[in-house]
């Protein structure tokens, strides 16, 4: 067992608590296992949409609805996903989004040795940044769970993680059901996480996630928000 390990071990035992346990892993402001943010800031009527498990082959035609309404994003890439799509990886970022890491190949972390963390976030770091030329700075972890080591593994490649204040369930949610619970969600700050992507499937269907945005989107600008990337939100003083 290597140093890391160890540490682990003992930080393991002091959560020895399954309820702390839990909260520590997967909840969405809980920021024990490694730093992380849930929402932006409260001083504008802004909203920050995220995309995660991307690029996919449907990718495209969400980047098409949000440019019809000129909104920009945030969307966490899988480094698998990228090495297969380039070229839509590469549309993302010339369309004005940012993009974020979202691992090599969607772990779950829970249980996994420091190291493999490690390589998981590095190796999709340096796809995206081979790739579109952007280096990420920000993190959001499959499925919402940390695990020890994700911390130190953010500090060295410079990553703050994003959890969300709404997460869509658009993977399972029929649209209507999609739509209501995010405008439900809707608040100054909020960070909204969608999925333009599946995992690493190919061609998944995401019918649903572009259905939702093209209907929450003229409803939310009616309301009087307007949408910032996960970078802007989290500065209280922009615009
Ligand atoms: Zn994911």
């Amino acid at each position: 067992m290597n140093g890391t390990g160890l540490a682990a071990g003992g930080a393991a035992a002091v959560f020895a608590s399954a309820g702390v346990m839990a909260y520590a892993v997967r909840v969405p402001w809980s920021s024990m296992l490694a730093p992380s943010v849930y929402q932006g800031s409260g001083a504008r009527r802004a909203i920050a949409l995220t995309f995660d498990d991307g690029p996919s082959e449907s990718t495209p035609e969400l980047l098409e609805i949000l440019a019809l309404h000129g909104v920009t994003a945030t969307f966490f890439q899988c480094g698998a996903n990228v090495r297969r799509l380039p070229q839509i990886s590469r549309e993302v970022v010339s369309g004005g989004h940012e993009i974020g890491n979202h691992t090599d190949t969607h772990p779950r972390l829970f249980c996994h040795s420091g190291r493999f963390i490690e390589r998981e976030l590095a190796h999709a770091q340096k796809t995206i940044e081979q790739t579109t030329g952007v280096r990420p700075r920000l993190f959001r972890a499959p499925y919402g769970v940390r695990w020890f080591g994700l911390r130190q593994a953010q500090q060295r490649l410079g990553l703050l993680g994003v959890m969300w204040s709404t997460i869509a369930l658009d993977w399972k949610w029929p649209e209507s059901r999609v739509v209501q619970r995010l405008l439900d969600g809707s608040r100054n700050g909020a960070i909204f996480c969608l999925h333009d992507g599946r995992r690493l499937e190919a061609k998944p269907d995401i019918r649903a996630t572009l259905g939702t945005v093209r209907a929450v989107l003229p409803k939310l600008m009616e309301q009087g928000f307007h949408f910032e990337k996960v970078t802007d939100i989290l500065c209280p003083t922009q615009n």
